[in-house]
């Protein structure tokens, strides 16, 4: 492909590429075809200029590269090695789940309940890339973040966001499955978050390849009814959590309620249930 790719090079190669990514099946091949350009130039997608495209052959390669990638399905933020999410680019690689739009609506509630009552003991549970937390304790300049994490090469993408970030000082990452009892913080938290794994194991097969391929298992899979972690997280939640603390967790299409209900069982009281962007019932907020 590399040699096809090159003599395209004085014809023209974001066509070619656009052309190749739709014969592909890949939604949006003109933006795509943009943004792989951009990566094997080490440019800016947004100042690309598309009409003087000069690649040696180093790049000729990284491209061939990220396009035989991306016809694989392997989706376009784990070839280029970032995923904006709320305010900034995150490190993301096939060890952690690609951090999703709707889950800035967890973050955003998070931040709101953190400034109103001045939380400041913040614990995300299956930290991932570190995107919900780190974002969180970013607004929350008082506030003091854990990340738990049961991969331990999540937790080296995690540590690297943190850094990034100047966040650091601020934030502890361990390893851990949920509330394992080899864990012992010595303190509670007043804000608890987590996007657990919520797809039902059955479903799995019929998710897009850039998902049930490229996603951890571990981050999607919830057991045979998409509960079995809530539940995890039910039993244990209460002790760690302050009077008065929050719990936010992002739920599937359709648990909301029922999570709320596995949550009362174990004494927290619902507040609120927040939408994504495409007005599904995303977040639920519960209060001790
Ligand atoms: N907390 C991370 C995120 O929301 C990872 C969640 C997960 O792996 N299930 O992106």
């Amino acid at each position: 492909m590399l040699s096809q790719i090159m003599n395209m090079q004085n014809t023209n190669l974001f066509e070619d590429i656009t052309h190749r990514l739709a014969e592909g099946k890949i939604p949006s091949p003109r933006l795509e075809a943009r943004l792989l350009l951009a990566y094997a130039l080490g440019v800016d997608a947004d100042t690309l200029n598309l009409f003087a495209l000069e690649l040696d052959d180093a790049q000729l390669h990284k491209l061939d590269q990220a396009l035989k990638a991306r016809l694989a399905h392997k989706p376009i933020c784990k070839i280029v090695g970032t995923k904006a999410f709320y305010k900034h680019d995150f490190k993301v690689d096939c060890n952690v789940l690609s951090p999703r739009p709707d889950t800035e609506i967890l973050v955003e509630n998070a931040i709101r309940l953190g400034q109103q009552h001045n939380l400041k003991r913040v614990l995300d549970l299956g930290t991932g890339s570190g995107c919900i937390l780190l974002s969180v304790i970013e607004d929350l300049p008082n506030a003091k973040g854990l990340g738990v994490d049961i991969s331990d090469k999540a937790l080296e993408i995690a540590q690297t966001n943190a850094a990034m970030l100047g966040l650091l000082p601020r934030v502890e990452f361990a390893r851990g499955s949920w509330f394992d009892d080899t864990l012992n913080w010595g303190y509670k938290f007043d804000l608890i978050v987590s996007n657990p794994p919520y797809i039902k194991s059955g479903d799995i097969v019929n998710l897009a390849p850039e998902v049930k391929d490229y996603d951890p298992r571990l981050a999607l899979d919830g057991g045979a009814d998409g509960y079995r972690d809530y539940k995890k997280l039910a039993e244990r939640i209460p002790e760690w959590l302050e009077d008065n603390g929050y719990v936010l967790l992002e739920v599937g299409i359709g648990q909301a309620e029922q999570v709320a209900q596995i949550f009362a069982a174990s004494g927290l009281h619902l507040c609120e249930i927040a939408k994504d962007l495409a007005g599904i019932n995303r977040c639920v907020i519960l209060k001790k």
